[in-house]
Parts: structure tokens; C-alpha cells; sequence
């Protein structure tokens, strides 16, 4: 059976990992057995604002050699009824429990795997959007430029409370989540000829690991938890 590393990009979320570790572990052995799986908690260092496209590029790289496929997880989503068995193209495994407003069609975040060969045709995700949002629309992009199809699993998960952190109180976008929308729709023209993606993502990857350690569970694999400055 295929291997599948489960890829968590994360800081200051403790209490969401906290559930979602072991409810993860269990539905996975239970739903799933047989399923060669690891976790993998891919924790940015303090100092600079929150890049999760890139930690989902370094867990890829850390894990790739040794997994067959990926899953980009979000701490704050639990699954109740989810598939992650093998896919076969990049594949949002999550619908029910996202947020309300995405476009059923658009929205590629949350929970997506990939075949390690689909995320590397696409030079995974960018490096380059710092703070939250668009980084999932641009990966969504960079598959569609290269013809790979679009695959949905209507998932369901339980989504953790928390802050907003593109919002504000009013609803708009804040200075940070602008800046990002702004970036994605600039190099739009780029990424459909391929050349936006060609030097930002796993090819101009660097980082460096500040601590790795093993995290364990009873009957679950053990977890591996690297924290990497980015
Ligand atoms: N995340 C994190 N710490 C942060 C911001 C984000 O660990 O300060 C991770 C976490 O896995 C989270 C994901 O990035 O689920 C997506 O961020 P967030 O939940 O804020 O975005 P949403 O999808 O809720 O808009
Ligand atoms: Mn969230």
C-alpha cells in the first residue's frame, strides 16, 4: 500500500494539536489499516510572520524520500468521515466543516493530497507568501497550468475554533492578506506560462532545522516534530 506523510505546517496552535494528534492517529488506524502513515509536525520557529506554503515544502522535503505521497494538513480540522487513502492527482480531501464562504471549486486548502510526483511537477507551493492567505489559490494555479485535473473528496471534518487571522472585525481583508491577494493576482500571467513557479517553491527551498524529535502516542506511529527557521 502506498505510504502517505501527513504534513502539519504549525506554531501557537498547542491546544488544536493537542486534539487533533490522537483523534488523527486513531481514525487513521481505524479507518485505514494498513496505511503506512507519519505525522509530521512542521513548526516555524519564532520571529517572522506565519509562511505556511513554505513549511508544507520543507515537511515535503523532509518526508519525501520516504513517503510516497503527501497530505497538507491543518491542525484545526478533524476528520469525522474522510478518505485518505491513495490519490490519484492533487485532491482536496476536505468540503464539509471548511469555511462557509470558499467556492466549492476553488477552495484547495484545509486538507489536500498529493502523489509526490504531482507536487514536484508543480515546484510545490510558493516561499513567498508571508501571513495568511492565497498560498493554497496559488498551488491550486500552478496545478492547473501544468493540465494536472483537480480532484475533490467531500470530506467532513470538525473544525477548532479560533481568531481569524486574515479578517478583521469588520469582515475585510487585513494589510497582510491584501498584500498576499496582491502578489497572487501580479503574477497570475506568470503562473500560467509556468514561469512564476519555475524559481519560487521546492527548487529555491532553504531552511534550517532547529530541533527534531520523535513525539509518541500509545498504538500510533510516532509523530516526527521539526521545527525549522524559514
Ligand atoms: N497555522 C498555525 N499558526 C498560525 C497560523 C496558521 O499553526 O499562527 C497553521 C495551522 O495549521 C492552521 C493553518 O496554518 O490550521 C491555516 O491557518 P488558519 O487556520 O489561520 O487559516 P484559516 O484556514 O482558518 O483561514
Ligand atoms: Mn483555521
Amino acid at each position: 500500500m502506498t505510504s502517505l506523510a501527513i504534513v502539519i505546517p504549525y506554531r501557537d496552535r498547542e491546544a488544536h494539536f493537542r486534539t487533533l494528534f490522537p483523534r488523527l492517529s486513531a481514525y487513521l488506524r481505524q479507518r485505514h489499516p494498513g496505511l503506512d502513515f507519519r505525522i509530521h509536525l512542521i513548526e516555524q520557529a519564532a520571529g517572522k510572520p506565519f509562511n505556511r506554503g513554505k513549511l508544507c515544502n520543507v515537511g515535503f522535503a523532509l518526508a519525501s524520500e520516504q513517503y510516497a505521497q503527501v497530505c497538507f494538513h491543518d491542525v484545526d480540522y478533524v476528520p469525522v468521515d474522510a478518505d485518505y487513502a491513495p490519490v490519484a492527482g492533487p485532491t482536496r480531501l476536505i468540503w464539509y466543516g471548511a469555511h462557509l464562504q470558499h467556492r466549492y471549486d476553488l477552495y484547495f486548502g484545509g486538507v489536500v493530497a498529493f502523489p509526490n510526483a504531482d507536487f514536484e511537477r508543480v515546484n510545490g507551493f510558493s516561499n513567498e507568501f508571508w501571513g495568511w492567505g492565497f498560498e493554497d489559490s496559488e498551488l491550486r494555479q500552478r496545478c492547473v497550468a501544468a493540465g494536472l485535473e483537480i480532484r475533490y473528496r467531500d470530506g467532513t471534518f470538525e473544525a477548532l475554533p479560533h481568531a481569524h487571522q486574515g479578517f478583521g472585525p469588520a469582515g475585510a481583508l487585513n494589510v497582510t492578506a491584501e498584500r498576499n491577494r496582491g502578489l497572487l493576482k501580479s503574477r497570475w500571467r506568470r503562473l500560467a506560462t509556468g514561469e512564476a513557479q519555475r524559481h519560487d517553491g521546492l527548487t529555491s527551498l532553504r531552511f534550517r532545522v532547529a530541533s527534531r524529535h520523535r513525539l509518541s502516542l500509545r498504538d500510533a506511529p510516532e509523530a516526527l516534530h521539526v521545527t525549522v527557521e524559514i
